[in-house]
C-alpha cells in the first residue's frame, strides 16, 4: 500500500497520494505538539512510534493529491497560531501539516511508522522533552532541504497546494482546540 506513496485513512474512505518522483526529507519529530494533535483525534490510531515520534515526510504541497474522500478532510489547530494538522474528519486518521498560508509552500505528510518508499529516515528532531534520550540528528539538513526546495517551487512556479483555496484561505474552516482540549491530549 505505501511502496507506491498511496494512503488511506482507517475507515478506507479517504485516499491520498504522494507523486512517486516527489523529493522531500524523511524525518521524526518528538515534538509535544504533534503528539497532542495525534492524541486528540484519536488514541487509538494515533500514528506514533513506540517512543511518540511522528514519521514525516516533508515535500511541497504541489505534489501531494487527494484520490477520493476529499469531502471528510478537516483540520485543526493547537491554538489560533499553530499549524494548520490536517486529518481525516471521518474516522481522525492524521494527514499532513502545512503553514498557515500557501506563501511558503510546505507539507509535512504524517506517515505510519515504518513506512517504506520514502527513503531512510535522515531526521530526529525535537527531541529535547519527551524523547529527551534520543539524539537529535540532521536538523540543519531538513531545514536547508526545506529552503532549497520552496525556492526551487518559487522559482518554477509550483506553487499549487490541495490545501488551500486560490485566494489563500484554507480549504476547510480550522477547528481551533481550547486550552482544555489541548491539554487534555498532550503526553505526559
Ligand atoms: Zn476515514
Ligand atoms: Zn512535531
Amino acid at each position: 500500500m505505501t511502496g507506491d506513496r498511496t494512503h488511506m485513512c482507517t475507515c478506507a474512505k479517504m485516499r491520498w497520494r504522494i507523486a512517486a518522483d516527489a523529493p522531500g526529507t524523511h524525518l521524526v519529530c518528538y515534538c509535544a505538539d504533534c503528539q497532542t494533535a495525534a492524541r486528540f483525534l484519536d488514541h487509538r490510531i494515533a500514528r506514533l512510534d513506540s517512543e511518540g515520534g511522528s514519521e514525516i515526510f516533508q515535500t511541497l504541497p504541489a505534489h501531494f493529491e487527494f484520490e477520493t474522500g476529499r469531502e471528510n478532510l478537516a483540520v485543526l489547530r493547537l491554538s489560533p497560531k499553530g499549524l494548520l494538522r490536517w486529518y481525516a474528519g471521518c474516522c481522525g486518521t492524521p494527514i499532513a501539516n502545512t503553514l498557515a498560508t500557501p506563501t511558503l509552500p510546505f507539507v509535512g505528510a504524517i506517515l505510519p511508522p515504518g513506512t517504506e518508499g520514502y527513503g531512510p529516515v535522515t531526521a530526529l528532531v525535537n527531541t529535547v522533552g519527551t524523547a529527551g534520550h534520543i539524539r537529535e540528528t540532521g536538523v540543519l539538513g531538513a531545514h536547508l532541504s526545506i529552503m532549497g526546495r520552496i525556492l526551487r517551487a518559487w522559482l518554477l512556479g509550483k506553487r499549487g497546494s490541495p490545501f488551500f483555496a486560490p485566494d489563500g484561505a484554507p480549504v476547510v474552516q480550522p477547528r481551533i482546540l481550547t486550552p482544555q482540549e489541548r491539554n487534555a491530549a498532550r503526553p505526559t
